[in-house]
């Protein structure tokens, strides 16, 4: 899934930082920008489907070497 974001990064969805927010929400966030998306524009489970996915890909990373923050 490609998104487009406000500050002109356009990439897969799921390459973006999963975060949860200070209220425990959580967000995807844009490594240009640093703008948080709640992905409340997908219906239902989607957006905490694909949450999931990139917190799996981070953790990926990470056993992989690369630094995750
Ligand atoms: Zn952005």
């Amino acid at each position: 899934m490609q998104e487009v974001c406000f500050c002109g990064r356009s990439g897969d969805v799921r390459d973006r930082e999963p975060i949860l927010d200070d209220y425990g929400w959580w967000a995807l966030r844009c490594p240009s920008c640093g703008h948080l998306d709640y992905l409340e524009w997908l219906p239902g489970q989607v957006g905490l489907l694909l949450w999931g996915e990139a917190k799996r890909r981070c953790e990926v990373s990470a056993g992989q070497g690369q630094f995750v923050a």
